[in-house]
């Protein structure tokens, strides 16, 4: 049935994307919008670090590269370059992969607190000298759930990765894993960054979406963290939830159903 509350618009993201979004009658964002052009975004995406590294190869053919002092600072600036291009490359393989796989439960049981413990301590082994803590808080006496290990990895991976990316320099990252009141396994990361303005959160998840896209940029973002984050916990039947408070910070919250709760679903070994 037509809902006559929400209304259809084109428009164009910051980045010059194309989009078709819902609106509700006072104007705010009302549902995810559609992207109708993924792929001249990543191609977009892809084309400014390649030319940035063909403009330096260039330079380097000529005079530069005679220069050793310019020619270990363009080296340096192709290398990032190609980093950010290999990451960019890395997530939407990742995209990809999570999509053709949505309709298909994942067939592992396994213990989510466990995995969070191993994850929480390869963040702390990365972790640069200017992060704040990460404390983690898992209670002990949490119900399996089924989930793929990988994709539960990458949703932490990326969740703490942010809450770290957009903390502010020094301060603390809270993780929690419990039960909540419907039973459901929920993860909750909190950072103490500069938060996010309400008409921002709805889209969030949107690929390439960025509320500032030099800062995602120079904290080595690909704006498809989030998105990945939302195709894995849909796969998992979860929900994914972001709170948050300008110039106090952002706490993201997913559940997902224990295996219990999933007992009369059809799981297909995958
Ligand atoms: P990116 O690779 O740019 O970090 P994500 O999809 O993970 O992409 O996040 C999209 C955008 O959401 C980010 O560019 C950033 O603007 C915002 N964002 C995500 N997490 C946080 C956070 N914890 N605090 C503030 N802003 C955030």
């Amino acid at each position: 049935t037509p809902d006559q509350r929400w209304e259809m618009r084109t428009g164009e993201t910051g980045d010059g994307a194309r989009i078709v979004h819902l609106v509700d009658r006072s104007g705010n964002y009302a549902a995810e919008k559609m992207r109708v052009d993924f792929v001249a975004n990543a191609s977009h995406e892809l084309r400014t670090p390649l030319a940035s590294i063909l403009g330096f190869l260039e330079t380097l053919n000529e005079e530069a590269g005679e220069d050793p002092a310019l020619r270990a600072r363009f080296l340096k600036v192709m290398f990032d370059e190609a980093q950010r291009m290999q990451r960019l490359v890395e997530d939407l393989i990742s995209l990809s992969r999570i999509e053709a796989e949505k309709y298909r439960l994942p067939g592992e049981r396994l213990d989510f607190g466990e995995l969070l413990e191993d994850v929480a301590a390869e963040i702390a082994a990365a972790r640069g000298p200017r992060a704040g803590e990460v404390g983690i808080t898992i209670d002990p006496a949490l119900p399996a759930i089924v989930g793929d290990e990988a994709q539960l990895s990458q949703l932490l991976h990326n969740l703490i990765g942010n809450a770290m990316k957009y903390g502010r320099p020094g301060t603390p990252v809270t993780v929690t894993l419990g039960l909540n009141r419907s039973g459901l396994l929920q993860l909750a990361v909190t950072d103490e960054g500069e938060g996010i303005a309400p008409q921002h959160i709805p889209r969030l998840t949107e690929r390439f979406y960025r509320v500032d896209a030099g800062r995602s940029r120079s904290v080595g973002g690909t704006g498809l963290g989030l998105a990945i984050v939302k195709h894995i916990v849909e796969r998992h039947r979860g929900r994914l939830d972001i709170a948050s408070k300008v110039g106090v910070g952002t706490t993201v919250t997913v559940a997902i159903p224990p295996a219990d709760a999933l007992a009369g679903a059809a799981v297909i070994k995958g």
